[in-house]
């Protein structure tokens, strides 16, 4: 991770935390700690101070506290950090710090904090500061990472074009009789080797009824002579998630099965369509829908149009009815539209694609056209 843009995060974290009237942040949701210094270990609690830049003290580096495993990679990773190698609970550490630092209020973001991690906060530090010291957020930093940086984005691209690879080498590896199993180890395998550290996600293989289940992870279930085979997949390349999903139809296809992958695809490339910046998620959601509601299959579309991913593979906003949330310019963004028509078939498309002022970039071009192997 660049310097640059490690400075950059934290410095829009201690302004973000200032207006939210506290003067330091504790951060211990691993992506975010990752966001905010560059480490990528299991076990991390990082202080983010952010005085107030009238105050006479010059401003305090963040401080990553981890355990005795780290030593070398926190060194390596958490660059412009300072690096505790804790003895206690690295939280624990990390309260007693905050304590001793004389910060008078510390944010904490309440949905990434248990009431037991809550406890042992207070805990560690002396009594007569222990309901006055610690304050409850929103999420700040996840806020913050809805929008990616162009190093995000340079990540986010190569894991996307990564998927799309690794998609065009599949096809020529389905055939009917093989199994979903088979399909998805040869996908994981090939991604291995191209240098993904493991899956955004389990691997979805559903064929033949099967599709009809948005969340179909690969059986045993042999490919059929005649049916479809959705493949939703992602990749974790450099710690960054790619999803894309494809289906294709094995054998000859019936008139319905081919109309409804016309009304799915037309779902998703209006959705694509609505993506800009300034357009608001839920309508996005409401552009695919009413496609399909045209069509008379809007009620086997069950679940929401899209999600946001970076670090973690289901991120906000999601693009879902009635949300409200405005689309900004380097959100990276899914648009999924599927149906599941239960005991016959179901079919889904997805891209990933980077919103734009006008409109999107799609980080997945694989080709969308009817594929009849
Ligand atoms: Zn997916
Ligand atoms: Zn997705």
């Amino acid at each position: 991770m660049d310097r640059m843009s490690l400075n950059s995060r934290r410095k829009r974290a201690s302004h973000a935390a200032r207006a939210a009237g506290v003067d330091a942040l504790l951060v211990t949701n691993l992506p975010d700690v990752r966001w905010l210094c560059g480490f990528t270990g299991s076990s991390a609690a990082l202080v983010l101070p952010c005085p107030s830049p009238k105050s006479s003290r010059p401003p305090a580096r963040a401080v990553l506290f981890t355990d005795g495993r780290y030593i070398a990679q926190a060194h390596a990773e958490a660059v412009g950090t300072q690096v505790v190698i804790a003895t206690k609970p690295p939280l624990t550490e990390a309260c007693e710090w905050i304590a001793s630092a004389a910060i008078k209020r510390c944010g904490f973001d309440q949905t990434q904090t248990t009431v037991a991690a809550l406890a042992n906060m207070r805990k560690a530090v002396p009594a007569k500061l222990r309901h006055s010291l610690f304050v409850a957020l929103d999420p700040l930093v996840a806020g913050l990472r809805q929008i990616k940086d162009a190093d995000e984005i340079a990540k986010l691209r190569a894991a996307a074009a990564l998927g799309c690879k690794l998609f065009d080498r599949i096809l020529t590896f389905i055939q009917p009789g093989i199994t979903e199993m088979a399909v998805a180890a040869e996908l994981e395998h090939a991604a291995r080797l191209a240098g993904a550290e493991g899956m955004s996600f389990e691997t979805i293989i559903a064929s033949g009824e099967r599709s009809s289940r948005p969340h179909g992870h690969a059986t045993m279930a042999r490919l059929p002579r005649r049916g479809f085979v959705t493949l939703d997949f992602g990749v974790l390349l450099d710690g960054y998630c790619s999803d894309m999903t494809r289906t294709i139809h094995i054998g000859r296809a019936s008139a319905e099965e081919r109309n409804a992958y016309d009304a799915v695809l037309d779902a998703q490339e209006t959705g694509l369509a609505a993506v800009r910046a300034g357009a608001i998620t839920g309508d996005v959601d409401e552009a695919t829908r009413s496609v399909l509601r045209r069509a008379g299959l809007a009620q086997w579309f069950t679940h929401s149009t899209g999600h946001s991913l970076g670090l973690q593979i289901h991120e906000e906003p999601r693009l879902a009815a009635k949300r409200t949330e405005k689309l900004k310019a380097g959100m990276i963004v899914t648009i999924e539209p599927g149906i599941y028509m239960p005991g016959k078939f179901g079919l889904r498309i997805e891209d990933t694609v980077l919103v734009t002022r006008s409109g999107c970039e799609i980080l997945t071009p694989s080709p969308k056209a009817w594929i009849e192997l």
